[in-house]
């Protein structure tokens, strides 16, 4: 079997007060990788691109994960957390039964680039109370292997037993960051009954023994195996490595609510609207 199951490619869309981004997952080409309701890339150096930011806006039943490569971002949520993410730093932000929060950038002009992943939560946590994990990069730790391999661990834990700072047993998410030199390949061992998919950051490289080259914003959703291996040719490659525990269970969507049922999502609206969140 081939490693590759299907190749999205990344859609231009807007969101927020007007920030430019593509949309990966969460598109018509894949509305979700189950537990993986979205994915969204921001990369611009064009202030206009971004300025606008996510101002105050509410969410319920799963989480929001911002990862950024270069830049900052400043949040704040009702629930009174608030800080700067910068280049580098991770934040995964369980909505649960609701947040209101917002996201704008700490810069007037230079490149933004980062990662907006929103990951569900089962039936059974979607009313949890709200939580929150925060690391700057330097608490992300680095893997070194062979031939220059770098890989930042984010969340879950890599063959070599680096252990990314983020927790969520929930979906037990692998979520990893790889830099690859000219040449080199990299494997990895996943669990076949998750669902898999490798993002490119900076390409071209192959997947398996598939030929096909992917390029930047292209998205490989990964067949089950027992193992992936990414190999860059013929320059230095960088992209992500997600991997996680699918839910099964309904889905159902309501602009930054996601429930199990509609009525859990008129039910989000009408909360929100009484000042409940
Ligand atoms: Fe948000």
């Amino acid at each position: 079997m081939t490693a590759i199951a299907q190749i999205i490619n990344g859609l231009p869309a807007t969101d927020g007060a007007g920030v430019e981004l593509t949309r990966v997952i969460g598109q018509p080409a894949l509305p979700m990788l189950d537990p993986f309701l979205l994915l969204d890339v921001f990369r611009s150096d064009d202030p206009q691109d971004y300025i606008a930011g996510f101002p105050p806006h509410p969410h319920r039943g799963f989480e929001t994960v911002t990862y950024l490569l270069e830049g900052k971002m400043r949040h704040k949520d009702n629930a009174g957390h608030e800080g700067v993410i910068e280049s580098g730093g991770i934040q995964w932000m369980t909505a649960a039964k609701g947040i209101i929060h917002s996201e704008m950038p700490e810069q007037e002009n230079g490149l933004l680039e980062g990662f907006q992943l929103w990951v569900n939560l089962p039936a059974s946590h979607k009313m949890s109370e709200p939580a929150y994990q925060e690391f700057a990069s330097d608490a992300v730790p680095r893997e070194m292997r062979e031939g220059g391999v770098e890989v930042r661990v984010i969340t879950g834990t890599t063959s070599n037993g680096t252990q990314g700072p983020v927790s969520q047993p929930l979906t037990d998410p692998l979520y990893l960051d790889v830099k690859l030199p000219a040449g080199m390949s990299f494997s990895e061992t996943i669990t076949p009954a998750y669902n898999a998919f490798v993002y490119v950051i900076q390409g071209p490289l192959t997947i398996g023994d598939s030929q096909t080259l992917l390029s930047r914003d292209q998205l490989a959703v990964l067949n089950p195996a027992d193992e992936v291996t990414v190999t860059a040719q013929p320059e230095a490659v960088r992209f992500l490595l997600l991997v996680g525990k699918p839910l099964k269970e309904p889905v159902e969507r309501g602009g930054p609510f996601v429930m199990n049922t509609r009525e859990e999502i008129d039910q989000a609206f009408s909360d929100y609207r009484a000042g409940k969140f």
